[in-house]
Formats: C-alpha cells, sequence, structure tokens
C-alpha cells in the first residue's frame, strides 16, 4: 500500500521529530529529505560542482554526522536554490515516497513539488525566536559553542532564502494542516500531528 506523509516547515519547527514519532506510530519508512541538501551543500564546500554532487548523490552520503551542523544548514540552503540540483534529487525522493508500506517524507517541498499528490500534508511552523531557542538548546547539548543570537540570525537568514526563491520556495500547500508548535510540548505537536493524519487517512 502507498501512502505517502508529506511534513513541510520551515528550519527547527519540529519537523523532524514530528516525522520520525509519526512514521515510527504508524510503520511507515522516514526520509529527512534536508539531509539531500546538506551532503550536497557539504560536497560543494569540499570543491564539488553542485550539480554533479546532486546527479551523483549516494545513500550513503547521508549518514555523515557532519552534516548536522549550522554551517551544512547554510551550505544546504544556499544549493538549495539551484533549479538543476533540485531537480536531479526528485526521483530519490519519489521513488522513497512510493515504497510500499507508507512512507512520511520532511522537507521544505515535498506537498508542494514532490509529492503534490500526498494524501496526508502537514505544515510544521513555529516562531522564528521558538525553533531558535530550540536548535540552540540542541546545539548547546552537543557540546557546540554557540549563542542564541548566531542561532536566530542563522534561522532568519535560511528562513528568508528558502521561502524567496523561485524555485520550488517555502509556501504551505492550500491542502496541508497547519500545525504551530510555539506553545506546544514536543508530546503534544506529536499527538497532534498522529490526530491529523489519522484524520486524513480516515483511521479512527
Ligand atoms: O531540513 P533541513 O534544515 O535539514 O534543511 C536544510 C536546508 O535544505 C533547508 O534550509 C533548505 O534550504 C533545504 N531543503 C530544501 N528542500 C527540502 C529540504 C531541505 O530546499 N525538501
Amino acid at each position: 500500500m502507498i501512502i505517502t506523509v508529506a511534513i513541510d516547515g520551515p528550519a527547527a519547527a519540529g519537523k523532524g521529530t514530528i516525522s520520525k514519532a509519526v512514521a515510527a506510530h504508524f510503520g511507515f519508512a522516514h526520509l529527512d529529505t534536508g539531509l539531500l541538501y546538506r551532503a550536497v551543500g557539504a560536497k560543494v564546500r569540499a570543491g564539488a560542482d553542485p550539480v554533479a554532487a546532486a546527479q551523483m548523490l549516494d545513500p550513503r552520503d547521508l549518514e555523515d554526522d557532519g552534516l548536522r551542523t549550522p554551517a551544512a544548514a547554510q551550505a544546504a540552503s544556499e544549493i538549495a536554490v539551484i533549479a538543476e540540483v533540485r531537480s536531479a534529487l526528485v526521483a530519490f525522493q519519489r521513488n522513497f515516497a512510493a515504497r510500499d508500506g507508507g512512507a512520511v517524507l520532511d522537507g521544505r517541498d515535498i506537498g508542494t513539488v514532490i509529492c503534490p499528490d500526498a494524501p496526508v500534508k502537514l505544515f510544521v511552523t513555529a516562531s522564528a525566536e521558538c525553533r531558535a531557542e530550540r536548535r540552540f538548546n540542541e546545539l548547546v547539548g552537543k557540546g557546540m559553542e554557540i549563542t542564541l543570537d548566531q542561532v536566530l540570525a542563522d534561522v532568519k537568514i535560511r528562513d528568508a532564502r528558502d521561502r524567496n526563491r523561485a524555485e520550488a520556495p517555502l509556501v504551505a500547500a492550500d491542502d496541508a494542516v497547519e500545525i504551530d508548535t510555539s506553545d506546544m510540548t514536543i508530546e503534544q505537536a506529536i499527538a497532534a500531528a498522529i490526530e491529523a493524519v489519522r484524520s486524513a487517512l480516515g483511521i479512527c
């Protein structure tokens, strides 16, 4: 059975945690599509051509822990504006979405471009300040030396680049269910997402 759950939203809104929890709850596979862009960004930083790096991306490239840094996130958003990079990554994402047994994909353009016919679309958002604080706590927890102001500035730069680019900008699909997690605990956000998926799939 092919069921695609598309989860989009801005940086650090909780998409990753929610997507993993939704996938585990329904027994679906999960793809964090941000990793594709981060992996291409990392190769470009190491000197590769962006389009060639996207065309030759290997799933094993996604397993690098170094992709989780703020520098990797900025590099990802810089190469994500290139139309040929985006189109080189479409087939991998659509093949993942079409797997038997259900799939959750999270990113920026899943409900609008990659899987416009997905039966379930969520748009997970939160204020920039909330998102920056959560990301700051996560990075400090990993031992990174960074200030809240730096994280907030990074989030705002990335938001602006993702929202204003010509190709597949970050925008909620018309038929997406919006979940604003600003005043929610992570448990509440996960529960709201699971409820929205149930309701969209007609599961009681
Ligand atoms: O989701 P994550 O923060 O890891 O994404 C890193 C960057 O990759 C985003 O800021 C965005 O520019 C890009 N991206 C994208 N489309 C996606 C997923 C990520 O453009 N589907």
